[in-house]
């Protein structure tokens, strides 16, 4: 059986404990690899590499970072067939959508700060004829890049790619769940030639590795993306510390429809935004919002739309839901489904555990799930399932749809369908959501700031945002 290894110093290494665990395949239930149950030692080891090549890489001319994260990001490419596999088998989702998605946006994430790093400007002010102050942008040092499972190479590269392009060196850990892919990625790294130590990736449980990571005093910046409370636990943890703090948490977003949109789009996309990646993706809009006179239309025709995806086998090209990520999870998403009944919500549509006969007989299945009949209160609709479960409930009016989008206490990601250009300006402004996607979802430009408010996290990834996080800013004065 295969036998991941920590990637640190450039070397492929087993953890000091010399103790593995096990990787399931979701889609069959079944142990595939293992991977090292890494603790504290190991990720000593990491930082003492990482710090120890900081000095070369953060002292190298842009161009030259920039030519090994280019080449980095064309192997992506050469090898996006192997690695969406590798990504499907891992984490559960369609191979065809791991290809279009994760690895393709893995190589974008790359690519984009490769170029970046060579455009990365700085301001100067002159203050009349008295002084000239100029801002000194230096790489903060270690940085920690934690990320989850349900977007496996996708956010770990998103994470490693702006610390890597502004000079800082990386101690980074992917989840327990979904660990291959970025295991894979270090070969790559040592075929671009990127310098030993430059990345180093601790494999292993949160608790131990991550916790390692967030606590280590010559890590000054974490760069973090997961649940709202593990994001609290590393506050908590690097808030006294001081330390930068970079966090993207969960969501329950809404995905509002009005009358006046363009049906057909609106139930379409909304099937992509309710169900892609079986709904395991933080962008995902789980409270469908839809105006009264255009409801029960909506309602028919979501329900058949959602009747027509086949669950299925995540290697099947066919398959449009694969596997959740692991028991635990699909126990906890058929849990809200119960809920939901006990709450008073009427399933329209799937509700249940699917089995796939053959190879994925013991696999994570669940029917992609609609559900009517529940007010924006109850625990369905306030927290986050991350699974293929949406809800859809009837608005009258404008304000009505504001304060129904506005009801929980998260704020990532909201979609507005309508024709009307103001009403798109109004509601959008009155949102309170950091993304806010009008007549489209997930629609990406890689440019622009990307993160939560409210318990969906604190600092923004993207564009500049991101390279600045993984900087200090020194201001010179010189008096002239
Ligand atoms: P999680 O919080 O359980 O784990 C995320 C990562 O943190 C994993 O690598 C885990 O091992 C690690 N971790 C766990 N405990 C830790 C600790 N004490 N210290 C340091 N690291 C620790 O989240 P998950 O279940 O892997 O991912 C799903 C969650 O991520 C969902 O809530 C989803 O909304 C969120 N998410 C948010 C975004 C975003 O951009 N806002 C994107 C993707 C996923």
């Amino acid at each position: 059986m295969e036998k991941i290894s920590n990637y640190i110093n450039g070397q492929w290494i087993a953890p000091v404990s010399g103790a593995y665990l096990d990787n399931v395949n979701p889609a069959t239930g079944t142990v595939y690899s293992l991977i090292p149950d890494s603790d504290n030692r190991d990720v000593q080891l990491a930082v003492d590499a990482a710090k120890a090549a900081f000095e070369n890489w953060s002292g190298l001319l842009p161009e030259k970072r920039h030519a090994v994260l280019a080449r980095l990001a064309d192997l992506i490419d050469r090898d996006a067939d192997a690695l969406s596999l590798a990504e499907s088998i891992d984490q559960g989702k369609p191979v065809k959508l791991a290809k279009s998605m994760d690895i393709y946006r893995a190589g974008a994430n790359i690519r984009f700060y490769a170029t970046a790093a060579m455009h990365m400007a700085s301001e100067a002010h002159a203050s009349g004829n008295e002084a000239v102050n100029y801002t000194l942008r230096t790489p903060v040092g270690v940085a920690g890049c934690i990320s989850p499972w349900n977007l496996p190479l996708y956010l770990f590269t998103w994470k490693i790619a702006p610390a890597l392009a502004v000079g800082c060196t990386v101690v980074a850990k992917p989840s327990e769940l979904t660990p291959m892919t970025a295991y894979l990625f270090t070969r790559l790294c040592r075929e671009a030639g990127l310098p030993d130590g430059v990345l180093n990736v601790v494999q292993g449980l949160g608790p131990k590795v991550g916790q390692a990571i967030v606590d280590h005093p010559d890590i000054p910046a974490i760069s973090f993306t997961g649940g709202t409370v593990t994001g609290k636990k590393i506050t908590s943890s690097a808030g006294p510390m001081l330390k930068k703090l970079s966090l993207e948490l969960g969501g329950k977003n809404p995905n509002i429809v009005f009358a006046d949109a363009d049906f057909e789009k609106a139930v379409s996309t909304s099937i992509s935004s309710s169900f892609t990646n079986q709904g395991e993706i933080c962008l995902c809009g789980s409270r469908i919002l839809v105006e009264q006179s255009i409801y029960d239309r909506f309602v028919a025709e979501f329900v058949r739309q959602t009747r027509e995806l086949v669950v299925g086998d995540p290697l099947d090209e066919r398959t449009r839901i694969g596997a959740l990520v692991s028991e635990g999870h699909l126990r906890k998403v058929l849990g809200y489904i119960d809920l939901a009944i006990q709450e008073g919500g009427k399933i329209l549509t799937g509700g249940r555990q699917v089995t796939i006969p053959g190879r994925c007989e013991k696999g994570y299945f669940v029917e992609p799930t609609v559900i009517t009949g529940l007010n924006q209160q109850c625990r369905t609709n306030q927290e986050e399932i991350f699974g293929p479960v949406v809800t859809i409930q009837p608005f009258e009016s404008e304000e009505e749809a504001i304060r129904m989008a506005n009801a929980t206490t998260y704020g990532l990601s909201a979609t507005l369908w309508t024709s009307h250009l103001t009403r798109a300006h109004r509601v959008s402004a009155k949102l309170k959501s950091g993304i806010i996607w009008v007549n489209c979802w997930l629609y990406r430009d890689l440019r622009t700031p990307f993160g939560g408010t409210r318990q969906s996290g604190v600092g923004r990834e993207g564009g500049w945002e991101a390279m600045r996080f993984f900087t200090e800013a020194k201001n010179v004065c010189i008096r002239l």
